[in-house]
């Protein structure tokens, strides 16, 4: 019997009621398990917290996630509670650079062709995976203040060797599990960083010579992305990059509602939505958990449950073969505790 201790942080915005969903699925894959027995410790971190304590995330609560198995994580921040720079809390943000997360893992899969606006695309057509560096990359400065009398303020983009071996190497692996291609997405042909970037991939590249590479510039992958998603099995690149493209990946499966991602490290690792808070939707029950649910099947491979992680994929798959069983952003009228039952319904 496998006992986990899984840190549950749910935040702010939807942030509680996505985690929600994910922790009553855990509980009915629990309940059919003979092998898993979860113990979740809630979490208070983010914007609520900071309005409480003055702290977004106080040093006991990393304390106390540094001691379980895992964390689950909802989404953080909101848009009335900003840093003096004028920056949102980003909590989740800062565990990937206290915990050392490097690797922001975006799995980009169609569950159904009607969830994707482009036309034709069958589900075997957008199957791909988004390696982004989480530690460093043009995120680098984004705490330095600046004078808002400036006449220009700079931001860096920090590209190290070890940040770009260690990425670019766990692409490559999870390459090797999968269809055996990367593309490297940089803009090496403007920024010498970038040019930096692609030379420590090409040396790492050199140690796996069983797989394909492509080397693309950012803003040509944003149109391959839309017109050829079907080249693609892993991506990596660097932070904003990555950051801004997998929101894009998320628009051609169905949105963010339907974007999981786990963010990952040699010692810890955080399993959350791709998406924010979402506040335009929070409190009203219309929030798609299915990014959540995923991640939390994230959590589970991470934690060598990968059949338990699998049953949930399923299940969520099975869900919604039923066209009426959508939330709004996916096209129809079910609350997320009805998408959850129905996921439920299906494990
Ligand atoms: P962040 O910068 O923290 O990633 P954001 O401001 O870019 O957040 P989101 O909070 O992800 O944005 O929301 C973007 C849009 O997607 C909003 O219209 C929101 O309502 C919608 N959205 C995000 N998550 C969900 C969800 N789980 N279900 C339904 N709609 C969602």
């Amino acid at each position: 019997m496998s006992h986990l201790h899984i840190a549950v942080l749910e935040g702010d915005g939807i942030g509680p009621e996505v985690t929600a969903s994910a922790v009553r699925v855990l509980k009915a894959v629990e309940a059919l398990s003979d092998d898993l027995d979860f113990d979740f410790e809630h979490i208070s971190v983010g914007a609520g917290e900071y309005l409480k304590s003055g702290n977004p995330l106080p040093a006991q609560a990393l304390d106390r996630m540094r001691a379980c198995d895992a964390i689950l994580l909802g989404a953080m921040g909101l848009p009335h509670v900003r840093w003096p720079n004028g920056t949102e809390m980003a909590p989740q943000v800062e565990i990937r650079e206290v915990l050392d997360l490097y690797q922001g893992i975006r799995p980009v899969r169609l569950y159904r062709p009607s969830l994707t606006p482009l036309k034709g695309r069958q589900p075997d057509d957008i199957d791909f995976v988004l390696f982004r560096e989480n530690t460093e990359g043009l995120f680098w400065e984004r705490k330095c203040s600046h004078d808002p009398r400036a006449d220009a303020v700079e931001n860096a983009m920090r590209v190290t060797r070890h940040g770009t071996e260690r990425i670019v190497r766990a692409a490559f692996e999870a390459a090797l599990r999968r269809r055996r291609k990367v593309s490297l997405v940089d803009k090496a042909n403007v920024l010498p960083a970038m040019a930096f970037f692609r030379a420590v991939f090409d040396e790492v590249a050199e140690s796996y010579p069983q797989v394909e590479t492509e080397r693309l510039y950012v803003d040509a992958t944003a149109l391959y992305l839309v017109q050829q998603p079907e080249r693609f099995d892993v991506l990596v690149t660097e932070n904003m990059f990555g950051d801004i493209l997998s929101d894009l990946a998320a628009g051609i499966v169905g949105g963010m509602g339907m974007a999981p991602s786990a963010d990952i490290g040699d010692t810890y690792a955080v399993f959350q939505p791709a998406h924010g808070t979402a506040p335009d939707i929070a409190g009203k029950g219309i929030a798609n958990p299915l990014a959540t649910i995923l991640s939390a099947a994230m959590m589970l491979d991470w934690l060598d449950h990968g059949a338990a992680g699998h049953a949930i994929r399923d299940a969520v798959e099975g869900a919604l073969r039923d066209p009426a069983c959508r939330t709004a952003d996916i096209g129809g009228g079910v609350t997320g505790l009805e998408m959850t039952d129905a996921v439920i319904g299906k494990l």
